[in-house]
């Protein structure tokens, strides 16, 4: 048994009351954000002009300064749950430790900067629950929260209330978030679950992710896009179109803008749906998975409609693997991030300098092979642990030895640090990253 701390997210159905009171908390969480970054400011400012004075930079000492201040900065502070104000002092503290890691050279990844202020309806709203009721009801359609009281779920909420009544599970935490017009709970659970070593099959996969399709598999198998996404993206692309005809800051724009935000986080729900039904397919039918790695700072700067969608499918598709297949036993590995996947001949090992998004086929000037990219791609990912690993003998495609790259150091199971998932704090002790050697061709 291995206690592991998984998100279990449901959309809410509130009355218009409870709507209210949702986002006050989330409006009360960024008024205590914004209040402890001005305090920080003015004191970061005292201090420069030579004052002795001491600069709230953690958890306690902001929620310690909130306490003798807010009779006065906000005597309707009794309005909400005291956990929606150290929540958004939280995420200050957060946001300070950050800039300060990031500074010291503590911290990976892109530079972070001063916390900004958080302005309504610019950031994301959202509120944490720690302390009080938080409880999923006997009914399977309510929950109840601080403050809030009772709120019905969309959907059931059966697998958690199986695994509390079981005594398997127990919540640590509640985070309530809007999402376009909709609102979630999403409860931070700790779970007991039985994990295998490995779940015995021999087979190895490699998996690409598209925007004309779900995804494509090594094994030549196609998973489509759900019709409803089809659709929805189809819509997405015509609403994006529509936005840079109308004037900044028209009327016409914001509606858009807010259509736009519909229709987008419901693309991302059907996915995020579809995703689930084939990573659990994935990581209990297959003995190894490989995807390519995650180019998290373009997925940040890329504009381009089409790259985005599929950067953003490829991160939830990851999110899912990653607990899923060390639940399974299922090894997940990830291509170096050199690793060209979509560029390199899956037949002879060529690597073209530059292959446009808009080419939907793979043909090799080197061989003359021709082959629909994503299965190109997916082929790569596949036989680079084919090709690395020689416990699993003849589960690679055909094509592995064509390659010239020989016998390459083995794949080095270096753990992932989980970058791409805030919400899934899993045991990844069967997920690595493959280093990837360009062929000598
Ligand atoms: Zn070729």
């Amino acid at each position: 048994m291995a206690t592991v701390i998984q998100a279990y997210r449901y959309a809410l159905d509130p009355t218009p009351r409870q709507r209210r009171a949702l986002a006050s908390h989330c409006g009360a969480a960024r008024y205590a954000y914004n209040w402890g970054l001005q305090l920080v400011q003015q004191r970061l400012e005292q201090r420069r002009a030579g004052e002795d004075i001491e600069v709230p930079w953690t958890l306690p000492a902001l929620r310690w300064q909130w306490n003798r201040a807010k009779h006065q900065v906000a005597p309707w502070w009794a309005e909400n749950s005291r956990d929606a104000y150290a929540s958004g002092l939280d995420s200050l503290a957060r946001a300070l430790k950050n800039f300060s890691d990031s500074k010291d050279g503590h911290r990976k990844g892109r530079r972070m900067g001063f916390p900004r202020p958080k302005r309504k309806g610019r950031c994301r709203d959202a509120c944490r629950f720690t302390t009080g009721p938080l409880r999923v009801e006997a009914d399977r359609h309510h929950i109840t929260l601080p403050r809030l009281g009772k709120l019905k779920t969309h959907e059931s909420t059966r697998k958690l209330a199986r695994r509390l009544e079981q005594g398997t599970a127990r919540i640590l935490a509640a985070t309530i978030s809007r999402t376009a017009d909709r609102w979630f709970v999403s409860f931070t659970v700790e779970v007991q679950r039985a994990i295998p070593a490995s779940n015995g099959k021999p087979s190895i996969v490699g998996i690409d992710v598209g925007i004309r399709h779900l995804a494509v598999l090594s094994t030549g198998q196609t998973i489509p896009n759900p019709r409803a996404l089809e659709r929805s993206l189809r819509k997405l692309g015509r609403l994006n179109r529509q936005l840079h005809h109308h004037k900044p800051g028209s009327s016409h724009r914001h509606q858009t803008r807010r259509r736009l935000a519909r229709v987008h986080a419901r693309a991302a729900n059907l996915r995020r749906d579809a995703l689930h039904k084939l990573t659990t397919y994935l990581a209990t039918e297959h003995g190894t998975i490989v995807v390519e790695q995650l180019n998290l700072a373009g997925m940040v700067r890329n504009r381009r409609l089409a790259r985005a969608l599929s950067d953003s499918g490829l991160a939830e598709l990851r999110r899912q693997l990653a607990y899923k297949s060390a639940w399974a036993g299922t090894s997940l590995i990830e291509a170096d991030r050199f690793f060209p996947s979509s560029k390199l001949c899956s037949r002879c090992g060529h690597v073209k300098a530059k292959l446009p998004l808009s080419e939907r086929e793979y043909r090799c000037e080197h061989c003359g092979m021709v082959l629909d990219r994503d299965l190109n791609a997916a082929r790569n990912l596949a036989a680079l642990v084919a090709s690395t690993s020689n416990g699993v003998a003849g589960s690679g495609p055909e094509t592995k030895n064509a390659r010239g790259w020989g016998q390459g150091p083995p794949f080095g199971g270096t753990v992932l640090d989980e970058a791409g998932s805030r919400h899934q704090v899993m045991d990844l002790g069967e997920t690595g990253t493959v280093d990837w050697q360009r062929p000598a061709t």
